[in-house]
């Protein structure tokens, strides 16, 4: 038999339908060689998990050819927009651990928009269209029947260059007239039948103030941004696939106009992937913004949120949303992410980084009736098993120890290896103890639980050769301290809260989203730093919240050692 032992494996990565089309125009010298990109947010709200999906993309794709990714502020709706969205946004991409090359604003290039839209309307090729949006829809026709001309189709270029003019001027109220297109009223491709591309808002714009009164509409701002700054692939969602043909109009239009900086040997592609839905979650703006509004959740950053800052907070870590979005890839299909995928790429990356402490959740107290009352020993509790470099930090023990309710049963059946009365188990970082017995109270409640210690079974003394099946946590009640944890759990209580048409989805939030309660927890964690990644030993993945204090620690439930939504995603159990 052939020895293969020593055979190289080359890992090969095999490329996305998009990364694979990039390699194509280069090796045809398409834009010279050159891969640029943009990330384009419009400041409207905070970064949220699918815009991960498209930063990801859009920055990696740059980095993998050695080309840049520009951070461009699609800001072209001042109603909706502001500063303090643009501030976390810069924020969330330089945590998810990108870097842009440049940032700019659409409304940068509004004087060059604008300049391009008159050089439309003297081409013939855009025109004053004074009905209003409804009758504009009215003559839209359907796909299938043929669009109706506006009766200001074939006004006077001038006339159009006039109220172009007012419209801008301040002189037109919104929604009396706008600019259209002039291209095809009966074309197949319903965004080919005059789109409209500019409209009167009178709202101050966050960076140019009142300067301009007349707005261009996406389908005229995207492309032409694009092309302003040299991007060489434009990638965005699926939607925008209907708005291709008429984003390469304009640029065709574009590169005929030297003037206007049109270059014949250059070009930008669009190309559309699937966008992130994610299950138990909203990923529409305007949907979470309302729960934001509403006092639904506390504050864009709620560990429930499924915002890059809420996942922060909540102590995902940035490794774990990258690798994530590589396992669920790129299509040209739409589809609905399950929730425990993103769990599970948060647990496996939260194993090599949490630092493993002790807590305890639901106290009973264990009384060691053989330890020495007044006696003290600093234990050493290993920082992280899948990391040596982390070291230990010191744990205190003594006669009396919080430990977790649930580990303690006074009839049990054989297979509880925890503790019970006769039966051994050990106390993780300390020693072995046989539980000898509880107390309870005139309800039959257990409120003390009894062992006793073998001072020989200390942790990392020869091995005794006994053999426990249980190891437990615990914290000593007089060395610990009270905490508050914040429990989380899906937020809406539906699959796919987006699909429910007819539903109010405020009505569909799951109302157990959150239980707060007190803990026990060691000291040691006084001492790290807010957001530190945690294992609260045997429970989950914790970290320390923002709000947390020396005072008041408190702490955040990451996701759990386990998933326990059962049907979901059994590859983890
Ligand atoms: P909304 O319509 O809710 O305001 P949006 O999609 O318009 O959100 P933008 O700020 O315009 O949000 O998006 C910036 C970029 O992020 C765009 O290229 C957009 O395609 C991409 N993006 C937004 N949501 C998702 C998602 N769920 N999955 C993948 N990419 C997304
Ligand atoms: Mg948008």
């Amino acid at each position: 038999m052939a020895d293969n032992r020593n055979e190289e494996t080359t890992e090969k990565k095999s490329l996305n339908f998009i990364e694979f089309a990039v390699e194509n125009d280069l090796k045809e010298g398409k834009n010279g060689g050159k891969v640029q990109t943009r990330f384009p947010p419009e400041p409207n709200g905070y970064l949220h998990i699918g815009h991960a999906k498209a930063i990801c993309l859009d920055f990696g794709l740059a980095q993998e050819h050695n080309g840049i990714c520009n951070l461009r502020f699609d800001d072209t709706n001042p109603v909706k927009e502001d500063v303090e969205y643009v501030d976390s946004i810069k924020e969330d991409i330089q945590w998810l651990g990108f870097e842009w090359g440049n940032i700019y604003y659409a409304s940068d290039y509004f004087q060059h928009l604008w300049d391009f839209a008159v050089a439309l309307i003297k081409k013939g090729k855009a025109y004053i269209d004074e009905q209003s949006a409804e009758e504009i829809a009215k003559q839209k026709g359907t796909p299938t029947q043929p669009g109706v001309d506006s009766p200001y189709r074939n006004r006077p270029i001038e006339e159009s260059l006039a109220l172009f003019e007012k419209m801008n001027a301040g002189e037109i109220e919104e929604g009396a007239m706008v600019l259209r297109a002039k291209i095809d009223m009966a074309n197949a491709n319903m965004h080919f039948r005059d789109p409209i591309i500019y409209r009167v808002i009178k709202h101050p714009h966050h960076r140019t103030g009142d300067t301009w009164k007349a707005y261009p509409m996406y389908d005229f701002a995207h492309g032409q941004s694009d092309y302003f700054e040299g991007v060489t692939h434009s990638l965005c969602t699926l939607e925008f696939e209907v708005h291709r043909p008429l984003y390469d109009y304009f640029i065709d239009e574009l590169i005929d106009i030297p003037t206007l900086g049109g270059k014949e040997n250059y070009r930008p592609r669009q190309i559309e992937f699937n966008r992130l839905n994610l299950t138990y979650t909203v990923m529409s703006k305007r949907k979470l913004l309302t729960l934001v509004k509403e006092n639904l959740v506390n504050g864009w950053d709620d560990p429930r949120m499924p915002t890059i800052c809420g996942f922060r907070r909540r102590g995902y870590s940035p490794e774990a949303i990258r690798n994530f979005i590589n396992m669920i890839g790129y299509t040209k299909y739409e589809a609905l992410n399950d929730i425990s995928l993103l769990e599970a790429a948060v647990r496996e990356d939260l194993n090599k980084r949490s630092t493993r402490v002790s807590a305890v959740l639901n106290p009973i107290k264990l009384i060691i009736t053989n330890y020495p009352e007044g006696q003290v020993e600093v234990m050493e509790a290993i920082n992280n098993p899948e990391d040596e470099t982390a070291g230990s930090h010191p744990i205190e023990f003594s006669r009396e120890l919080w430990m977790e309710r649930e580990d303690f049963m006074e009839d049990a059946p054989k297979k509880f290896f925890r503790m019970t009365p006769g039966q051994e188990v050990r106390l993780k970082s300390a020693y072995i103890v046989k539980c000898t017995g509880c107390k309870k109270d005139e309800n039959g409640e257990v409120v003390e639980v009894y062992c006793e210690y073998d001072p020989n079974t200390k942790s990392g003394m020869p091995e005794s050769g006994r053999k426990v099946k249980g190891t437990l946590h615990w914290v000593s009640c007089a060395h610990s301290i009270s905490a508050e944890v914040r429990l989380y759990d899906r937020l809406f209580k539906v699959e796919n809260p987006g699909a429910e048409q007819d539903a109010d989805f405020r009505e569909l939030l799951n109302p157990d989203s959150l239980k707060v309660q007190k803990c026990y927890v060691e000291k040691y964690l006084k001492e790290l730093p807010p957001l530190s990644y945690l294992q609260f030993q045997r429970i989950g993945y914790f970290n320390i919240d923002k709000d947390s204090t020396s005072e008041q620690l408190i702490f955040n439930r990451t996701v759990g050692l386990k998933d326990n939504w059962g049907k979901i995603n059994t590859q983890n159990k």
